[in-house]
């Protein structure tokens, strides 16, 4: 991979070329086509796509087809219209959670992992309170679901499992394959949804080989724009799931006693209002985009950093620091530095250093339930990173031991 040619195609380098981003887990950096997607549907179409009578609004409906059908072959979904837009993966997640409240009732059981982020969490225990239905947590075994003892916990009772394929704190990977194979096993009626919002740029998606029942992710951390994302679920559940959202496009008749209104099909049943159209043009170049490199690429990259990264902090920061997920592939480094809180070290390394990392809990609030730690560092690894980058990083832990000493 030509790393240099690859960052050249990020303008925030241009614009800041002193620093280093290693926070890509909550957000990537844009890639210029992804910007120009988005400035070229506001300067050349500008048109809804819900109105086809001209020949540009009519385009700009060809556009946006043509980028639901390019996503449903990135994630190999069934059909176009099982790909629902949204504003992201918590929204996602929150509409699967409130569009299966009518399917749930007291004593059922919705099973999640402890290192499930807020928007895989809050959901449903939102759901579970209004349904008298329980929250419980799926076992594991070196921080993976462990497949063993999955089959003691799924029962007649369980209704629903929702566990992220790559957890975004530690990173070990959950194959949905295996998982969801044991849970239909035992009872083929869980629904099953995987929160892809990390592994989506960590592992290829398969919804039809892993036989999910839903999926959600955001645009944002794939290269792409803020504030749109991906719902995908098998037709026959979407169909099932009452809209969080309603209002213009997504029915076809309201009544005048305002009881009585009929949803449209999929998608339109799911999205309703008008959909952030230009951030849909930039998610179909940032697609383009990762389909030139090929995920697979992008994926080894990013674990051959990681590996460069433990090398590198075993022999230079050994005595310094703690690290929690050295041997999981995926490229994200968690860690603390001995005796100094995280933020102290994130702060430092950010304004003296210009490198740019995560600490605190990451928004996986129960996470402390598994590691010593709840507050940690996270250094995110994506295509633009070189090893200098990481040489960087080691070295400004390295030599701020006195500032950090301070910090004690
Ligand atoms: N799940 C996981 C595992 C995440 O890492 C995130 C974002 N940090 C989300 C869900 C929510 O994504 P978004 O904020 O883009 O809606």
């Amino acid at each position: 991979m030509d790393y240099k040619k690859i960052r050249a195609q990020f303008p925030f380098f241009k614009n800041n070329p002193d620093q280093i981003y290693f926070d890509s887990s909550a957000t990537s950096l844009k890639p210029q086509i992804v910007i120009d997607a988005i400035n070229n549907y506001y300067s050349h179409y500008g048109t809804n796509p819900h109105n086809i009578d001209s020949d540009l609004g009519y385009a700009t409906n060809t556009q946006y087809k043509m980028i639901r059908s390019k996503i449903k072959h990135f994630i190999n979904a069934k059909k176009d219209t099982e790909i629902i837009f949204t504003s992201g993966a918590t929204y996602s997640l929150n509409q699967i959670a409130y569009g299966l409240g009518d399917l749930i009732k007291a004593g059922d059981e919705i099973l999640i992992t402890r290192q499930e982020h807020g928007a895989n969490i809050l959901p449903w225990y939102r759901l579970a309170a209004e349904t008298k239905a329980q929250v419980k947590f799926l076992p594991e075994t070196n921080f993976k679901i462990d497949l063993e003892q999955l089959t003691k916990v799924i029962t007649a009772k369980t209704k629903i499992v929702s566990f992220s394929n790559v957890p975004n704190i530690l990173g070990y990977e959950n194959d949905p394959r295996k998982i969801i194979a044991v849970i239909k096993k035992i009872n083929p009626h869980v629904i099953v949804v995987v929160d892809c919002a990390q592994g989506i740029i960590h592992m290829p998606t398969d919804v039809q080989k892993w036989d999910a029942d839903f999926i959600a992710f955001s645009a944002h951390k794939i290269f792409g724009p803020t504030g749109i994302g991906i719902l995908w679920g098998k037709e026959e559940l979407l169909l099932k799931l009452k809209p969080l959202i309603v209002g213009g496009g997504m029915n076809t008749r309201i009544q005048s006693n305002g009881a009585d209104y009929i949803l449209k099909g999929l998608p339109d049943r799911l999205e309703g209002g008008t959909s952030n159209i230009a951030d849909i043009f930039g998610f179909g170049a940032a697609i383009d985009f990762i389909n030139m490199l090929t995920l697979e690429e992008i994926i080894s990259y990013m674990h051959q950093l990681k590996q460069y990264a433990v090398e590198q902090f075993n022999q230079k920061l050994k005595d310094m620091v703690i690290i929690y997920n050295a041997d999981a592939k995926v490229g994200t480094l968690i860690f603390n530095v001995k005796d100094v809180f995280c933020q102290d070290v994130a702060t430092h390394l950010g304004s003296c250093n210009k490198i740019i990392v995560r600490s605190g809990d990451h928004c996986a609030r129960l996470i402390g339930e598994i590691i010593p730690d709840k507050n940690t560092i996270r250094v995110s690894f994506s295509i633009y990173n070189s090893y200098e980058d990481i040489d960087h990083l080691v070295a400004a832990i390295a030599n701020e031991k006195d500032f950090l000493g301070r910090m004690i």
